[in-house]
């Protein structure tokens, strides 16, 4: 029976590695995630688009830190990419918007080159 979770052994060990990654590949965010145990032999990985699942992107965060991004006005990124990106209801757009975004910094680096990019 297939287990989302079949590659993984019951915890993790002193062996256990996990790498997480995120590129920008044309113009789109995009994340890699690879694990690795040399003691019980084990090795997954996965990929995906926008922005990673909430596990994975606390690994990048961790490793990373996160660069805080003005959200609307004349300076901040647009709302709308903001929303999309991070599929944010309301509420939360609207606590983005009063206290800044928590990006990663490849996150910020795609938000930035949305934000100067041609104004239409
Ligand atoms: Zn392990």
């Amino acid at each position: 029976m297939a287990e989302q979770f079949m590659t993984l052994h019951c915890a993790p060990c002193a062996s256990c590695r996990y790498e997480t990654w995120q590129r920008i590949v044309d113009g789109r965010l995009c994340w890699d995630d690879n694990y690795y145990c040399a003691e019980y032999g084990v090795h997954a990985c996965d990929q995906g688009w926008g922005v990673p699942p909430p596990l994975m992107r606390e690994r990048i965060v961790a490793a990373e830190g996160t660069v805080r991004l003005a959200v609307g006005g004349p300076d901040g990124v647009p709302l709308k990419v903001v929303r999309e990106l991070y599929r944010l209801t309301l509420p939360q757009l609207r606590e983005a918007r009063a206290h800044g975004l928590d990006a990663t910094p490849v996150e910020a680096e795609l938000l930035r080159g949305l934000r100067s990019g041609p104004q239409v």
